[in-house]
């Protein structure tokens, strides 16, 4: 009998690093260094996240096969916690001002407790997406997580891929753009669907321009926007253009100030939030403060004031925070 030595895994978790070298930045990646290459500094970011999402997309693995990568170095990348806990998922952080990323599997107490830090769903890194899809067009079947996990996942993201104080507007009009946008990541909105968002899109759009993320093609003006992404990260999505249409739609109508009771762009953001964390049947949720704080960059907004004026407008029925674990439990309102 022959025994089988198990060979180890390599670790999940990947680092680059933005080096400033005369003539420009260079971006070095700790698991291809000899791979060293010049960007442009104003798409070093997405290069940096669009490299990083290549390794993990190379080193698919079961769920039970993967660890909390934080931990096994010792948690040294965040202030103390309680212990690992949690799911297993891909965590982006970014140390030293944006010079260096790195994307690591990690458990979802590290997550929470990691600064400058997001969560990059599955579905992102799944499988790339295939310019001109040339098959005959039927009836298709909405495939993968529903409305409510797109947009959550999507909000996420845009926690690691925008600036930490970027507006709710400029959110807003991100989460639109990343569920719209078509397979050469351009994106186009009528004058009516950006009303529809209820939001300066004038400011939001040269917002995220200022932070590269979009160029703006044709606009913003009377007739709408047509816009460019600059985050690669964003074409490797894997749900198909409708179901991720179908997540855009849900969000507006989640989000529109008849629905929050409010026009801030800052409660609304929040309310679209709340509603994909929830539980769809029980309208019950739950979540780490810190989490919350970060993915609707409510930094300077007052987190109770927040959640105190959704339950004033009847979005949410109620919400209290564990003095325990830190996390805050909501339920929506009836109907919500
Ligand atoms: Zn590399
Ligand atoms: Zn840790
Ligand atoms: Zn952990």
């Amino acid at each position: 009998m022959r025994l089988r030595t198990v060979r180890p895994q390599a670790p999940r978790t990947w680092t680059v690093e933005l080096r400033c070298q005369t003539g420009g930045l260079v971006l070095v990646c700790q698991h291809c260094p000899q791979d060293g290459r010049r960007v442009a500094a104003e798409s070093a970011r997405s290069a940096a996240l669009a490299h990083l999402a290549l390794h993990a997309r190379s080193d698919l693995r079961a769920p039970h096969l993967r660890i909390c990568q934080c931990h096994e170095r010792g948690c040294r990348w965040h202030r103390r916690h309680r212990g690992c806990t949690g799911p297993i998922r891909l965590l982006l952080a970014c140390e030293r001002g944006g010079r260096i990323w790195r994307l690591a599997d990690a458990c979802g107490a590290c997550a929470a407790a990691t600064a400058q830090a997001a969560i990059v769903p599955d579905t992102v890194l799944a499988v790339p997406l295939h310019p001109l899809p040339a098959r005959p067009r039927r009836p298709r079947r909405p495939r993968g997580p529903g409305e409510r996990v797109r947009v959550s996942e999507i909000l996420s993201y845009l926690a690691a891929a925008l600036p930490a104080d970027a507006s709710a507007g400029a959110r807003l009009l991100a989460l639109q753009c990343a569920l719209r946008m078509n397979a050469y990541m351009r994106v186009e909105f009528s004058a009516g669907l950006l009303r529809g968002l209820c939001i300066d899109a004038e400011e939001a759009c040269h917002e995220l321009e200022r932070a590269r993320w979009l160029r703006a093609v044709n606009g913003p003006g009377a007739a709408g926007v047509a816009a460019e992404l600059r985050d690669a990260t964003l074409l490797a999505q894997s749900p198909a253009r409708p179901d991720r249409r179908r997540a855009a739609e849900w969000a507006v109508r989640t989000g529109c100030p008849a629905r929050i009771g409010e026009a801030e762009p800052w409660l609304r953001l929040s309310g679209v939030y709340l509603a994909a964390h929830s539980d769809p049947s029980s309208g019950a949720g739950q979540r780490e403060c810190d989490r919350i704080i970060r993915d609707c960059g409510l930094h300077d907004q007052g987190f109770h004031g927040v959640l105190s004026r959704l339950t004033a407008n009847g979005v949410l029925e109620g919400w209290r925070i564990c003095p325990d674990s830190g996390d805050v439990h909501w339920t929506l309102a009836p109907g919500r």
